[in-house]
Formats: structure tokens, sequence, C-alpha cells
């Protein structure tokens, strides 16, 4: 069956670059002034006018050519972007959507491996890099003959290097002309995330400039009928605007989007968090009087059970919204209990779909024929399609569980270079999106489970691929087979799985004993992996990894035995 979004369906996206809809809006003419973000740790403040004038000024700085004071950036460049969450991370992302040239957002706190992995895959010419992840970023600049005069300083001045600060005091000072943003079409690539799919290792999925303008238009519609049912009561904050709580990556669409992206939309301020840090969230949410949480079942999880949570000011929250992983209904009543009994908004959402999917209907909404139900991830959002597919290509009934494909001009591309993952991610136009729902009559759409076999820990993508990469590289050669799946019971929710890995010990393995090799791969996949991917689940020595007469592993087998283990204990 298909499944047609309730809200009006905006217009196909216009062959127009997305800076404008950004900041061209009509309503934004007559915005007084007013603090967009807050650096949490510093108190610095950024007014929006600030910002503006900042971006402009940047547009410049990297667009004009060397000779005019520039620095050149030309289409055909793609610049990475690694950096923890700041003031400035959102003025470099909009320059750069301005001249229309990608960005690749990239994980700042990544390892070697992973760095060279995500630099070699999105085919970087130039960085941003933050002075703390400078040394990182040069190792593996030299590893693929990035130069190091193409690197670039976020945030605080470093000698020998151009810096975002100099650049732009530089363009301000000489008077040097504001460059008009460059034509884009739909196709335009806007930036890179990374994702790891449905399977195998991580990919980077192409967002266009369309995809924006598409998203956009889609949260538009949803606040307009949010309007036509309710009036936003003013916030009870210094400017009389909403504050919300940035802690969220930048580097991922959640953060990207909540962050960067939305707060340009209608006034409000954000108060940037560099990194989650439960101590530090615990203070700024009564000091800065923070309306808007953005959070993950996972951080719902930390909040709630941490001692302080409970007699924590938190009067001033009038909203919050939770995705990127399943949110157990029971977690987010017992959330909603400490926060003046705010509903928590699940939504769905997916890199590859810029965004979200589905969203909570608010109360009201098509004069209250569209209900909230506990666990529900949602209805579609405007404009967009949705199949439930059985294994055979069928479509399930009403209510009978199979994956969910979805459809929309906010549906990207595809992966960037990867036909074989395109191949396996689009069918007759449909995204494949490796998550398990069923549907109602109503439009009601439920999770169920994740069909694919990537992770997500603590919000975050884990490709067992990658982690198997990782472990039989280890240079003593200790194993001859690996497989790696999720396992529940060691996860910061109920529901969350981490991975484990299965091993078959080599000649050299054998050898050595099981305890040694254990320790080897331990500290090997530590010094290679970022935390979140760590093998959580631990390790476990088996004589062979079973696998189908095709030679597809059977992670599933696995995975079953060691359930049936874990509930004899
Ligand atoms: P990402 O591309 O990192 O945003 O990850 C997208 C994946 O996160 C989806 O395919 C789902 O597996 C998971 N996800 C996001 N939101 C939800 C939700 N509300 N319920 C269940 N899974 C979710």
């Amino acid at each position: 069956m298909l499944h047609k979004s309730p809200f009006t369906v905006p217009p196909p996206p216009p062959d127009v670059n997305i800076h404008h809809v950004f900041f061209n809006r009509p309503e934004q003419v007559d915005w007084p002034d007013f603090t967009y973000y807050i650096d949490a740790a510093t108190d610095k403040r950024q007014t929006y006018k600030g910002f503006v004038a900042k971006v402009k000024a940047s547009i410049s700085a990297l667009g004009m050519p060397i000779l005019e004071g520039g620095l050149g950036f030309e289409v055909g460049d793609i610049i990475g972007i690694m950096s923890e969450n700041s003031m400035d991370y959102p003025v470099v992302v909009h320059a750069l959507l301005a001249l229309a040239i990608p960005f690749s957002l990239i994980p700042a706190y990544s390892t070697h491996f992973e760095l060279l992995h995500a630099f070699r895959l999105s085919k970087i010419t130039r960085l941003f890099v933050q002075p703390e992840y400078l040394r990182a970023a040069l190792a593996v600049a030299k590893d693929v003959n990035l130069p190091a005069e193409r690197i670039y300083i976020i945030g605080r001045n470093v000698k020998k290097y151009q810096g975002l600060d100099n650049m732009v005091e530089r363009v301000q000072k000489a008077n040097i002309p504001i460059l008009s943003p460059r034509p884009a079409t739909t196709d335009t690539l806007a930036y890179l995330v990374f994702s790891s799919g449905t399977s195998g290792p991580p990919k980077a999925v192409m967002i266009t400039h369309g995809n924006l303008i598409y998203s956009v238009s889609q949260l538009i519609i949803v606040a307009q009928e949010r309007m036509k049912v309710e009036q936003p009561p003013t916030p009870s904050t210094p400017e009389g605007i909403p504050i919300s709580l940035g802690f969220l990556p930048f580097h991922h669409s959640y953060g990207l989007h909540a962050f960067c992206f939305r707060n340009i939309l209608a006034p409000s301020t954000v108060v940037i968090l560099s990194k989650w840090n439960l101590e530090v969230a615990l203070k700024v949410v009564p000091k800065y009087r923070i309306t808007t949480l953005n959070l993950i079942p996972s951080v719902v999880h930390q909040l709630v059970n941490h001692p302080k949570f409970p007699k924590t000011n938190l009067s001033s929250v009038t909203t919050v919204g939770c995705g990127a992983a399943h949110l157990v209904p029971e977690l987010a009543s017992q959330f909603s209990s400490f926060v003046n009994n705010v509903p928590l908004g699940e939504g769905y959402g997916l890199s590859e779909c810029t965004i979200a999917a589905l969203i909570q209907p608010f109360p009201g909404l098509f004069e209250g024929k569209a209900k909230r139900y506990p666990g529900c991830a949602g209805i579609l959002l405007p404009g967009m399609e949705a199949r439930i597919v059985r294994e055979d290509g069928s479509d399930a009934n009403t209510n009978e569980v199979g994956e969910l494909y979805l459809k929309g001009f906010n549906v990207c591309k595809g992966y960037w270079n990867n036909e074989k993952a395109n191949q396996e991610a689009f069918v007759n136009g449909w995204l494949r999106t490796g998550d398990m729902f069923r549907a109602d009559a109503e439009g009601n759409f439920f999770f169920a489970d994740r069909a694919k076999d990537t992770l997500k820990v603590s919000g975050t993508q884990v490709s067992p691929v990658e982690i198997e990469e990782v472990l039989l590289t280890q240079p003593d050669k200790l194993i001859e087979d690996v497989t790696v799946a999720g396992v529940q019971g060691h996860g910061r929710t109920s529901d969350e799985k981490v991975p484990r890995a299965w091993i078959v010990l080599s000649k050299v393995g054998k050898a050595k004993g099981a305890p040694t090799v254990i320790k080897a791969l331990e500290e090997w996949h530590h010094q290679n992996l970022s935390k979140y991917k760590w093998l959580r689940g631990g390790f476990e020595v088996v004589e062979e990894i079973p696998k189908s007469p095709t030679g597809k592993v059977l992670r599933r087998v696995l995975v079953d035995l060691y359930d049936q283990r874990l509930k004899k204990m």
C-alpha cells in the first residue's frame, strides 16, 4: 500500500542556491537584532546581525581570487570541516553553501584510520580544522597529499596558518566587496555526510541544494499547520525568543539542521556546547533558561538516571524533541515527568532523507484527526511517500511489519562515488531505509526493529564491517576470520545494541592463546576506532564463522546463540 503524507505537498524545489532561502526571507528584514549564538564555555555571544555580516565577509574571504585578496576556493573543491561545535562552524557552512562549494562533515575526534577513510572517500581538496585537531589533520593530510597551505583554522588563530578570523578581518578592513552567492541548481551538491547505510563501511551521502530547499519547505508547511491550532506563547527568556541547547554534533544531520539551519528561519538563540557533557548541560539549562531541548535516547537515559537531574531547575523548558534512535515510551514518560510534563516529541529520520521523514502530530492537527500514540515514530513529512515492504518485495498489509521505503525530494541523490551502495539502497526510485516499521490505517508509523547490519550506539552509526576491517588488519595476523554484530544487554538504553566480535584464531593466534589475542585486539581497536565503536559486547573465539552456501555471513546465528546463553545466566 502506498502511504502519502497528509500535509499539503510542497512544490518541487527550484533551481536556486539554498543561501537565498536561508538569508533572503522577506520577514528577516524586520527582525530586530538578537543573540544568535552563545558559547556555553566562555559566555561569548554572537548577535544575529553580527553572524550575517561574518557569513558575508567569509563568502568573499573564501571565494575571491587570490590576487584580489581571497583564498580562491573554486567549483570542484571539496572542503573538509573538522571541528567540534563552535560559533564559527555555521559561518563556514553558510559561506560554502553561498559559494556552491560542497563540504564534507568530518567528525573531529576520529582516529587516524577513520580520518584516512573520510578524507579519501570525500576527496577533500582543502580543510578547515579546529586548532586542537591540527596535528591529527596534518598527519592525515600527509598521507593523502593535501598540502599544508590548503589547511585553514577555525577558531583561535594559529601561527603560520590562515584562520577564519584573520580572513574576515582582512575583508572587513580592506573593504573587499561582498561576493554575490553563486547560482546553484537543485542537483548542486551542498555537502557530504557520513552514513553506514544498511550495510558495509561508512559512505558519504550526497545532499544537494534541492534537498535542503525541500526540507525547509517541509518544515514551513508543518509550522503553518501548527500556527492554525496554537499560537506559541512568548518564552520567558531575556529576549522573548526560544533558546535551545546545541550539544548534538554539527557534523551529523540532526545537529547541523537543528543548530546551523533551522535557527535561521525564525529568531532564536542557540547555546553551543562544543560536545555533549552531562554535568555542563545540567548547569547550562537553568543558567540560560533553555526552552528547547533536542535530544537522543541515550542522553534521555543518562539524564533521567543522573542524581542531579530531578534537582535541576528545568522550569524554562517548554519543547523537547528526540530522534536518531528508537525512544522507549516508558523512558519518554519518565523524562517528561521531570520536565514540566512537556511531551517528548519523537521524530524519525536518516541522513539519506536530508534530516527527517516522520514527525509527531501535535494536538489539534487536521481538526484533531491526527493523534499521538505512545511508541509511534510519527506521520510522514509533507510531500513524502512511503511503502512497507515484505522480504519478497510485495507490499505489507496495514499493521504488518516490513521494511520502510521512502520517496520525496528530500531523499538524497545517492552515495558519493559508490554505485554498488546506490544499487543496494535505491529500488525503482525508492530509498530502502533498512528499518522495520508497521503503519496503521491512519498513516501512523511504528518502529519495530533495525533490519540492517549497521548499529546505532549513543545516536551514532556504527558499521560492523569497519570494525571487522580494523580487527583483520592487526599487524600480528592473530585471526583468520571475524564477524561483528550488535548484541543487547550492554547498551545505554534497554534496547540499544553494541558491537560484539566473533573471531577465528589463526595459527599464530592459536599458538599465543585466546587471552593474549583478545588483549592485543582490544588495544588495537581502541587505537584505531572512536570510543563509541569499541566492542562493548566483548569478544568470543569460535571454530568458524557460519556462512550461507553463497558465502553470506550468518550473523543472526551467532547473535541468537549469544542471546540464548545470556538468558540462561
Ligand atoms: P542517521 O543517518 O545517523 O541519522 O541514522 C539514521 C538511522 O537512525 C535510521 O535509519 C534509524 O535506524 C535510526 N533512527 C533515527 N530515528 C529513529 C527513531 N525515531 N526510531 C528508531 N530509529 C531511528
